[in-house]
């Protein structure tokens, strides 16, 4: 379990009241204020908002604060890169790319009547059966035996 951003932004503001669970007030940092005008929200999945009733906006607060907004968001959810799923579901498609360009490749050399490399061959078949491990890994069925049961 990462750090509640709440627990390092709260002890940064000045006459905090807490409204209920998740909801707090503040004097906005960002502005002059006597009334505490920012509204501290802290949302289900850890990220925290603000907003300030008198206009400033939530880059001014975050500013003013001597933060940036990646400290607003749980360790978890300040991810900047793809996720794991997200990396194979890039490499597979990135491979379907490739086959699919091979595949025009392939067609246009028999269109012009010339033949078919054996190298040329060879790759068309790898990229298949890679494509076929990423469909098995994803758990996917093959085309024909979903056919075959419809
Ligand atoms: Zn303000």
């Amino acid at each position: 379990m990462s750090a509640r951003p709440v627990n390092i932004i709260l002890p940064l503001l000045d006459k905090v009241a807490q409204l209920r669970d998740g909801s707090w007030m503040a004097l906005c940092p960002a502005h002059d204020d006597r009334n505490a005008s920012l509204h501290v929200t802290e949302l289900a999945d850890g990220r925290v908002i603000f907003h300030c009733y008198a206009g400033c906006g939530g880059a001014d607060v975050v500013e003013a604060l001597g933060l940036r907004f990646g400290d607003l968001k749980p360790d978890g959810l300040d991810h900047t890169g793809p996720t794991p799923v997200e990396r194979d579901a890039r490499k597979s498609l990135q491979a379907v790319a490739h086959a699919a360009l091979v595949t025009v490749t392939l067609l246009n050399t028999v269109a012009a009547g010339k033949v078919v490399s054996e190298k040329q061959s060879d790759l068309a078949g790898r990229l298949a059966v890679e494509i076929q491990q990423a469909l098995d890994a994803a758990g996917v069925k093959p085309v024909s035996e979903r056919r075959a049961r419809g």
